[in-house]
């Protein structure tokens, strides 16, 4: 067994340093307590009203205002189309850090059946759609105002500043029009002289209720937009020697693809995933017709991997296509990169995340082949994605309802764990995280 070092006078007073600091989030149960309800109601309220990505003006107003009602330094509207970013110094001098919610709902039709299911209708890229908070992004917004309720009125313990990001379209803006973290990012929402040093954002999911589940490194995959049109030459449906068939090449490019991660990756570097969701082509059973539109999406947690099947993916489907006599174009557009926490602040924040939510509610967790715009700004600049359980009591891992479904939802007596951490974060990362910079 190793003999551990004697502790160095720094050391201890290093300590004694921590132990003092702790206090700064003593005392605050009071104002966890009296914030839980309002957390709640705004979850309510912002799920019955739920907005498609890029059209997030009632909820960007909703925070807005309350921002601005704490006495925030700095309120910024309009960011990336509706985001908000609200600015809130501390009492102390300390390092700039960025909390950030996420704010868009989905084109689904709510059937949780519960008393503020949203009723909502919108347009999407032309069609007329129910909407629905079925990724939870209400629940974001709410626990993240509720932070902000906490640390507004809390400043004296603040040593540094803090960054409300409140982003429009996670998941995506409409077709045509640009959205999301990396405009965001664009933006400057990471420049200037206030640009934060660390950011945090968390996500609910169906998970025991209360728990944070992390993983260092790589977490969520990188995705790509996948576009695939087989053309080929109308004829009869009975003679389809006189022309040239896209569907039955279309099938054959289907069930290749399935063999790229299987038969031709190396796939100890990660795993990959290719899916089709969605083919196009036709009208009636008697006309071959001239082309064939298939959708997808790729997600893969290694660069390398990613590359070497993107130009696998163009290959196969190019000579599955020449040998039918048709012709086909692949298009690839990156949706979002890697997740990616970074580990040694994951480390330090360790205890933080243990006092949010609990030593047994702290655990690791499995790579989510889901994707998530976050990634953008950890491309800058160091953070922790991670996700809290929002399962009733008693309901395990994989049994209730996933994100996207018509009948996700969140137990709220989780929310208060979500603003524990956001609070936490803020309040530890000057002692922390920055103490011994570099990370
Ligand atoms: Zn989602
Ligand atoms: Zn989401």
């Amino acid at each position: 067994m190793k003999k551990l070092p004697t502790p160095c006078i720094i050391c201890l007073m290093m300590l004694t340093t921590t132990v003092t600091a702790q206090d700064d989030k003593q005392g605050l149960e009071a104002a966890f307590a009296a914030v839980e309800p309002k957390v709640i109601e705004w979850r309510r309220d912002i799920h019955q009203h739920p907005e498609l990505s890029n059209r997030e003006f009632r909820t960007a107003k909703k925070v807005a205002d309350h921002l601005r009602g704490l006495g925030f330094d700095e309120v910024r509207t309009g960011i990336a189309h509706t985001g908000v970013v609200g600015t809130l110094k501390g009492a102390k001098p300390g390092p700039v850090i960025a909390l950030r919610a996420d704010m868009d709902a989905l084109p689904v039709r709510e059937q949780t059946g519960l008393p503020f299911a949203s009723t909502v209708r919108d347009e999407y890229n032309g069609e007329e759609v129910p909407v629905m908070h079925a990724c939870g992004h209400d629940t974001h917004v709410a626990m993240l105002m509720g932070a902000a309720e906490v640390l507004a009125t809390n400043r004296e313990r603040l040593a540094g500043t803090v960054k409300f990001i409140f982003q429009p379209a996670e998941e995506g803006p409409p077709a045509g029009e640009e959205g999301g973290a990396s405009l965001m990012v664009k933006e400057g929402v990471l420049a200037g002289l206030d640009a934060p040093e660390a950011i945090l954002a968390l996500h609910v999911w169906p998970n025991t209720g209360g728990t944070l589940a992390y993983r260092s490194g790589g977490f969520l995959a990188a995705a790509d937009n996948l576009r695939i049109k087989v053309v080929g030459r109308q004829t009869h449906g009975s003679s389809p020697w006189r022309g040239v068939d896209p569907i039955y090449v279309a099938a054959q490019i289907m069930v290749a693809l399935q063999g790229i991660p299987g038969r031709h990756l190396d796939i100890t570097k990660g795993p990959a995933v290719i899916t089709i969701g969605s083919v196009h082509g036709g009208v009636r059973g008697n006309i071959i017709p001239d082309e064939v539109e298939m959708v997808g999406t790729i997600r893969t947690f290694d660069p390398e991997t990613r590359a070497l099947l993107h130009a696998k993916l163009r290959s196969t489907v190019r000579a599955l296509a020449e040998a039918n006599g048709a012709t086909a174009t692949v298009t690839i557009e990156s949706y979002a990169p890697v997740v990616r926490n970074h580990p040694e602040l994951l480390r330090k924040m360790m205890p933080t995340l243990r006092w949010a939510a609990g030593d047994d509610k702290v655990m690791e967790a499995s790579l989510i082949t889901g994707a998530e715009d976050f990634a953008f700004y950890l491309e800058s600049i160091p953070g922790l994605y991670l996700m809290l359980g929002v399962n009733d009591p008693g309901v395990a891992s994989g049994e209730a309802p996933a994100n996207h479904s018509p009948f996700f939802d969140a137990n709220e007596a989780a929310l208060i764990t979500g603003v524990r951490t956001l609070v936490g974060f803020a309040l530890d990362y000057a002692r922390v995280a920055a103490a011994d910079k570099p990370m």
